[in-house]
């Protein structure tokens, strides 16, 4: 996607100081980690794109420090890039992700809670996931700080509840909802913890959380390292890992009732560096990037059965006592 690149290009040159290489001093904040609260207990992991990614010592949290001060924050969801990416990339494979994420999606709730009732999903993206579930019943509720997002879902899917604000502002009634989603979002937010917690408050008791992120222990990122397409510092904040997702859920006084990674690290790995990675591999022999090619499903379940796939799930719930 050149167009997509040029246009975060544009985007980096506009908050990063080519002078220093790094996040202009205007437009940066410092944070203390999202998870423990520790001030000055970070190590520096690496740098990339002007953007310096650090680990908590006290916890383990990966996050981006500094980042992008808070008032900028939601511009880059308004912005060229992000529109195109609504309109162009989400809207043209809204039937594919419908059809083969969704379904999934929407079956893994059916697990948990078979009847249908109200689901809030936090960063309803153009619409698409609301629409499926509303096919099923369950009568839906969006937040979502894209303003084209918005007018889509309302005026195109003729989804009425849906509110142009992040979740801190919506002001939901408290337990309004027996389900809410959040499809790679938490990674997105400057304020996780008050966001799960206000989750936690327009929950039912015995509600339920269903959150996605990218996995940071992952084997895509074993093998590409600082090159994983998904550290992105101006909207990936976040990095969790297994253990840290779990730990800011629980810390929200969440349960967790489910936690398993799913991924696509083998075709990543082999969309990044092309032939190139037949070499990270060390697959020089035509037989061996035959084998891999025959059994990339089965590699990639092995990747999944150890917790390293790239995409991290973590179901929990708001216990009734
Ligand atoms: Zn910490």
């Amino acid at each position: 996607m050149d167009a997509l690149r040029d246009m975060r290009r544009q985007v980096l040159e506009s908050l990063v100081d080519d002078q220093t290489g790094c996040l202009k001093d205007d437009l940066a904040e410092d944070v203390p980690c999202y998870l423990c609260e520790a001030k000055d207990h970070e190590e520096e992991l690496f740098f990339r794109d002007g953007f310096r990614f650090v680990r908590c010592k006290r916890c383990g949290l990966i996050y981006i420090n500094p980042r992008v001060k808070d008032q900028v924050i939601p511009s880059l969801y308004n912005d060229e890039r992000y529109n195109f990416m609504a309109r162009e990339l989400l809207l043209k494979s809204a039937k594919y992700r419908q059809e083969r994420l969704y379904r999934e999606r929407l079956r893994y709730i059916a697990a948990y809670r078979p009847t249908p009732g109200t689901l809030l999903e936090v960063g309803s993206a153009n619409g698409h996931f609301l629409d499926s579930a509303r096919a099923l019943g369950w009568n839906v509720t969006g937040v979502e700080i894209n303003r084209f997002g918005c007018e889509y879902a309302r005026d195109a899917l003729g989804l009425d509840n849906i509110h142009n604000c992040d979740l801190l502002d919506a002001n939901f009634p408290s337990e309004a909802f027996d389900v809410v989603v959040m499809w790679d979002v938490l990674e997105h937010l400057p304020r996780p913890m008050a966001t799960l917690c206000e989750v936690w408050r327009v929950l039912k008791l015995g509600g339920m959380v269903f959150i996605y992120v990218p996995n940071f222990d992952s084997v895509e990122v074993l093998f590409l390292s600082v090159h994983a397409p998904f550290f992105q510092g101006e909207l990936h904040i976040l990095y969790f890992t297994p253990a840290t997702l779990q730990k800011m859920v629980e810390k929200a006084s969440f349960v967790t009732r489910h936690q398993e990674t799913h991924g696509l690290d083998v075709e990543k790995i082999l969309s990044v560096f092309g032939e190139e990675a037949w070499k990270v591999f060390g697959m020089y022999h035509t037989e061996a990037r035959q084998f891999v090619k025959a059994n990339i499903n089965e590699l990639q379940n092995v990747i999944n059965r150890a917790g390293r796939g790239n995409n991290l799930r973590l179901f929990a719930e708001k216990p009734v006592e």
